[in-house]
């Protein structure tokens, strides 16, 4: 089928409960959003396979969860305090406030709405630059020697640790700093569902590398980590890896490439992975007065490590394998939505659906449901049409669905349904865990 509208995605997950717009009853709150249970299953499963990627299957890069608030001058020397802004514009007529460089996909605030800037109307300000991070104050009074900040990315915590991280885990370049967490930016561009969003979580990994190295771990890790989104079940044509132009390039970077999807708002940012250089490092040692810098005994040499660094969002990253997986086709001339996810990340792996609520029956399917949520998400659910029931496991991707009916009370097996082909085989109840553990895996 073509690739969804965001407006079927966004509907398939208002619907099912994975994600919804936050603070609703108050009319919302612009570019935020809450996720619900199975988009908390989904959302803990894409994080668990990018630890599982970064740790659990290689021994060089260590974990860590840096504080959100930091030291404020932590973003003097990150040059997020002077370098961190979008340029924006006033429209004096309308009283809306866009992004200069977003013009082109945005809407005045007249009717019939054009591109601001594009009717006679249009009165827009001069750009201002905008600094993007939230500010707030520690302590009862707001004073502004209490100002500090919500980290616009969690790299930085990773760098004010490099040292400790260095002397506790005992590793020598190259070697990785990797953490999971939420970061805040006060972005004024509204739409895209949960594309560009004010708080978001980052999977973020600096590489430290000595100097004459970063050329070739920055090639390395574009490789890796496209090839991390492919095992999870995205299209490869959907992907692409798009190096920054110069101009594009942010204050800290030497080289920048984005792994960009098709989205369906066009080709977009998925993960960016930087080679930062020394920036980092050498502006905290200036700053804190800290040395920041490995010292290679067998050597003799002293560096400032370079770093790579890939730079993924969770909820981006959500929204790809959403749009990738979401499909619609035709049982018994019913239309059916299915979200063909892979079911490394699909948020339940298998549903236990009693054909009847009497009979035995139920009892039968809680039990086998109660063995088998000992080793992967199960759900049980007795209410409704069959149909209807399955229909529901088809949209929130579950990959296999059990039917207990008369004969599994008679030769204890069941009917194991598979989601994307809908090939129906019948399986003994002793053989199960194994046949869906093994599927699911
Ligand atoms: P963009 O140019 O789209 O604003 P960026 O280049 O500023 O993104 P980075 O600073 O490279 O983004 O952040 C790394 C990753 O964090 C991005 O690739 C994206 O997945 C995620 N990310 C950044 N900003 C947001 C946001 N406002 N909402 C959701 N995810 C975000």
């Amino acid at each position: 089928m073509p690739a969804p509208t965001m407006d079927e995605v966004v509907a398939l997950c208002k619907r099912r409960g994975l994600i919804f717009p936050a603070s609703e009853i108050y009319g919302g709150i612009a570019n935020t959003y809450d996720y619900g249970h199975y988009g908390v299953l989904l959302k803990k499963n894409v994080i668990d396979a990018w630890w599982r990627a970064m740790i659990q299957e290689r021994d060089d890069v260590v974990a860590l969860d840096s504080a959100i608030i930091q030291h404020p001058r932590t973003w003097e020397a990150s040059g997020h305090l002077s370098g961190f802004t979008d340029p924006l514009v006033d429209c004096r007529t309308c009283k809306k406030r866009f992004r200069a460089d977003h013009l082109a996909e945005l809407s005045c605030g007249l009717k019939p709405s054009k591109h601001p800037g594009e009717t006679p109307e249009c009165d827009l300000t001069e750009a201002r630059d905008f600094n993007l991070m939230f500010q707030t104050s520690i302590g009862p009074v707001q004073e502004s020697g209490n100002t500090v900040y919500l980290r616009p990315e969690t790299a930085q915590g990773i760098f004010l640790d490099f040292k400790t991280t260095l002397q506790y885990a005992r590793r020598k370049p190259p070697f990785g700093i990797a953490q999971v967490g939420k970061s805040f930016r006060n972005e004024i561009t509204p739409g895209n569902f949960i594309f560009r969003t004010l708080e978001f979580e980052q999977m973020e990994m600096e590489f430290f590398v000595p100097p004459a190295e970063a050329g070739q771990w920055y090639e390395y890790w574009m490789q890796a980590r496209l090839d991390w989104y492919v095992a999870l079940g995205i299209d490869r044509e959907r992907l692409r890896l798009r190096a920054h132009d110069a101009d594009e390039l942010s204050h800290y970077s030497e080289a920048t490439s984005d792994i960009e999807y098709l989205y369906p708002i066009g080709w977009s940012e998925l993960e960016g992975i930087a080679n930062r250089g020394d920036f980092d490092l050498t502006q905290h040692q200036q700053l804190s007065g800290e040395k920041l810098e490995y010292f290679d005994q067998p050597t003799g040499e002293r560096y400032v490590p370079h770093v790579i660094e890939p730079a993924a969002g969770v909820g981006r990253t959500i929204l790809a394998l959403l749009c990738d997986a979401y499909d619609e086709d035709e049982i018994g001339g019913e239309k059916r939505t299915v979200l063909r996810l892979h079911p490394a990340v699909a948020p339940v792996k298998a549903a236990v659906l009693p054909l009847l609520r009497k009979d035995g029956h139920p009892e039968k399917a809680r039990a086998i449901y109660e063995e088998l949520r000992r080793h992967v998400s199960a759900e049980y659910d007795a209410g409704g049409h069959i149909g209807k029931r399955y229909r529901r496991q088809d949209e929130i991707g579950t990959p296999l669905a059990i039917t207990i009916d008369h004969q599994t009370l008679e030769d204890d097996t069941v009917t194991l349904r598979e989601r994307d082909t809908l090939e129906q085989d019948r399986v003994p109840v002793a053989e199960l865990v194994d046949r869906v553990t093994k599927i699911t895996r």
